[in-house]
Parts: structure tokens; sequence; C-alpha cells
């Protein structure tokens, strides 16, 4: 296994995420292309993707995570999603970890456990 495959979700960073995809993209002369309504769409595109593979299905989870092939593609589409999100979130310079705490505070309020400890997944 050579150092790109080395990589695992407890030691990679964001940053490497958003350096790998730049360097993609750039590379390839795509930048013109990664526009926020592109990549907006393309993450639509993806999502509809994954959306679709699960589409009049009624899986367990137990058997999403024993099927091989099904969670290979599943794997797949989540990557494309992510990697178009990361494009996005490079094109508008915004700071990954900041957005996510930011939002995260404000769902701790929106959906409090003290409101939220019973089971029901939204507010009456
Ligand atoms: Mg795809």
């Amino acid at each position: 296994m050579d150092e790109y495959n080395k990589h695992n979700d407890l030691e990679t960073s964001i940053s490497f995420f958003k350096n790998e995809v730049r360097n993609f993209v750039e590379s390839r002369n795509w930048s013109s292309y990664h526009t926020p309504k592109n990549l907006v769409q393309a993450i639509n595109c993806e999502a509809g993707e994954l959306s679709q593979l699960l589409l009049f299905k009624d899986y367990k989870l137990e058997e999403i995570v024993n099927n091989e092939e099904l969670l290979t593609n599943i794997s797949e589409e989540i990557a494309d999603v992510f990697i178009y999100l990361i494009s996005l979130i490079n094109a508008l310079d915004l700071d990954l970890s900041q957005i996510f705490i930011e939002k995260m505070e404000k769902n701790k309020i929106k959906y409090s456990s003290k409101e939220f400890n019973n089971g029901i997944y939204y507010k009456k």
C-alpha cells in the first residue's frame, strides 16, 4: 500500500481533501466548470445516483452492510457527493470546520436534547 492509500478518517485532515480536489480540478483545467451553480447541480445529480440505489427497495441496515456490491456502489456515490461538495467549498473559499461548528451550534439549540429525547424527530 503506497502513502496515498494509507488515509483513514482518524488521521486525514479536511485540508487533505480540499487540496486533493483542488489539484485534481486545476490539473485538468476544469476550474471554469466548477462554478457554484454547476457544483450544486452536480451534488444533486450524485445524490440522485445515491438515492437511485435504494429506490423502491426496503433494505434493512444489515442487508446493505452485508451486500458487498451494493455497499461498494453506495460508497462510490457517497464519494462523488463528497468530492463535489469539497469542490464547492473550495470554489466559495469556505472553512468547513467553521461552518460545521456554527451550524451544529444552531442545530443543538433548534433540536435541544431536552426536547428531543423521546425518539420524536420533529417539532410538534
Ligand atoms: Mg456517481
